[in-house]
């Protein structure tokens, strides 16, 4: 299993502080089990096991002063040789200073899962000056919540200090939103006010135990996504955690807890009160998470795909865009597996492409000159999408690249296919033809044309030339006719017509 530490129960020594009345580290530790009253035959009876469970899985409603469950590594399996060189030394110059300081959220979940950490956060008691001080090449950034970033080597970590839960004088919207969360506070309120319960992990390098106070280490090895707290408070806190829950399911393959799970449905439209950027940020981590294709399976699952993104939704709709936006996604997860490089320009192009394709038959039905046509569309979609999506320019002149190129897969006589090839945004360019042909849009025999072309020896290349004057010829006699595939779009123009 991809699970690292032995699921089974085990008695641990270690600090073994856990509270006994609050049940913490219940599951899956034997050692904190709260004591039970005999039932008949001296057996717990159900109703007593339901009464039981309750104490041990009863959190969020406990004060956040909890001690507590300290989990050695011979139970959860995290080495300190798996933490990055960078994020071991921060941990450890700042505890040498007299902090605390541990790796934090996802970088623990994700090593207990036996999964390579994106990146390693740490959480510290010492303030962004105190950790400032201590580093040379640091730096404090943010306003609202200051955090360090701090060099090392070729690696760039962010140190947070503990931060406090929303109290009842935490300034909401009128939905119940949280609007500022700046208050620095004790280890227990930094882990409570944290998602989900794996996402609450604390690893401490220097000792190889992993601080745990709400059963993230539990809930891990049984593949359950629980909320700390009330799942639909929380929500309502932040709606975007609804959006995590289906990503971080999708990528630790863990069952929404059902309190987790039941919610959603009903809250999905307080989704629409949070700013574009937060939610792209979120939905972007989405696409970009190697699981992108059971993540948006999941939304679906969950009622989740519609406002989202709103150009998921319309893409979604049309049979031949889900399908293409699917197998885009599908590239994207094998992309990621493999540990290629991901472009976001690449990844827009796809989602948008169906909405540029619409734009641009619109144009054409109007008379316009296909290619100017093309351009204009690209223009347009990009205009409306481009600042809902947070695209920067940069990324927009991607979009762009690849999107031009595509009628140009057409041209393939004289020494337009050998210009083509030496063009930095080639390979992206075909690779997106390959998609419209694999999706249906377009028929296989360019792609294959250009297959061939890219495998042949410059001998047998120019002889698979097509006739330098024969598309144009032959254009101009099948007008009138219905011609196929993307080379329809030359054919289709009026003579001298559009203003081009
Ligand atoms: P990933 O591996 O994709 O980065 P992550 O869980 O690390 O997933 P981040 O956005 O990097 O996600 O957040 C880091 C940590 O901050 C989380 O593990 C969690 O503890 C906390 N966190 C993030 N977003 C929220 C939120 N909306 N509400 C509460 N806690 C959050
Ligand atoms: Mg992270």
């Amino acid at each position: 299993s991809a699970y690292a530490g032995n699921p089974q129960k085990r008695n641990f020594s270690g600090s073994g502080s856990c509270n006994r009345r609050r049940g913490c580290g219940g599951r899956g530790f034997q050692l904190s089990l709260p004591p039970l009253e005999a039932g008949p035959a001296g057996f717990p009876s159900p109703s007593m096991i339901r009464k039981l469970l309750r104490r041990v899985f009863r959190r969020g409603e406990s004060a956040p002063s909890g001690a507590p469950a300290m989990i050695p590594v011979a139970h959860h399996g995290v080495r300190r040789e798996r933490v990055s060189p960078g994020a071991r030394r921060t941990c450890d110059t700042l505890q040498q200073a007299g902090h605390k300081a541990y790796v934090v959220g996802g970088a623990v979940r994700d090593l207990i899962a036996g999964i390579e950490p994106k990146d390693f956060d740490i959480a510290t008691d010492a303030t962004p000056e105190q950790v400032r001080s201590l580093f040379r090449r640091s730096r404090i950034i943010g306003r609202r919540f200051q955090i360090v970033h701090v060099m090392q080597g070729g690696e760039t970590l962010e140190v947070s200090t503990f931060r406090a839960a929303h109290g009842e004088h935490t300034l909401k919207d009128e939905h119940g939103r949280v609007l500022r969360d700046n208050v620095f506070g004790t280890m227990a309120e930094d882990a409570a006010r944290r998602d989900f319960t794996v996402n609450a992990l604390y690893f401490d390098p220097a000792t190889e135990t992993v601080i745990d106070y709400h059963h993230g280490v539990a809930d891990l090895q049984q593949k359950t996504l629980r909320m700390i707290g009330d799942p639909r408070l929380r929500y309502r806190e932040d709606p975007v955690r609804m959006l995590r829950a289906v990503r971080l399911s999708a990528k630790l393959g863990l069952t929404l807890d059902p309190a987790v799970r039941a919610p959603i449905r009903g809250m999905a439209d307080l989704m629409e009160n949070v700013p574009a950027a937060r939610l792209f940020d979120e939905m972007l981590k989405l696409l970009f998470s190697g699981h992108a294709v059971e993540a948006v399976h999941r939304l679906r699952d969950e009622g989740l795909h519609h406002g989202l993104l709103p150009l998921l939704d319309v893409i979604l709709e049309q049979p031949l865009g889900e399908k293409f936006v699917m197998l885009a996604l599908a590239g994207t997860d094998a992309r990621v597996a493999a540990g290629k490089s991901l472009s976001p320009g690449y990844l827009f192009a796809t989602l948008l492409w169906h909405e540029v394709l619409a734009a641009w038959e619109a144009r054409k039905a109007r008379g316009e000159v296909p290619i100017p046509a093309l351009y204009e569309a690209m223009d347009e979609v990009l205009e409306v999408q481009g600042e809902k999506l947070a695209i920067t320019r940069r990324i927009a002149g991607d979009i762009k690249d690849i999107w031009a190129l595509q009628p140009r897969f057409e041209k393939r006589a004289g020494k337009y296919p050998y210009r083509l090839i030496e063009l930095p945004r080639f390979r992206a360019g075909y690779d997106f033809l390959l998609l419209r042909a694999e999706s249906g849009e377009i028929g296989m025999d360019v792609p294959e044309w250009w297959d061939d072309f890219l495998r042949s020896d410059p001998a047998a290349r120019d002889a698979m030339l097509l006739p330098e004057s024969a598309p144009r010829k032959k254009r101009r006699r099948s007008r009138g006719r219905r011609a196929s595939g993307a080379g329809a779009a030359e054919g289709d123009a009026p003579e001298g017509g559009g203003d081009a």
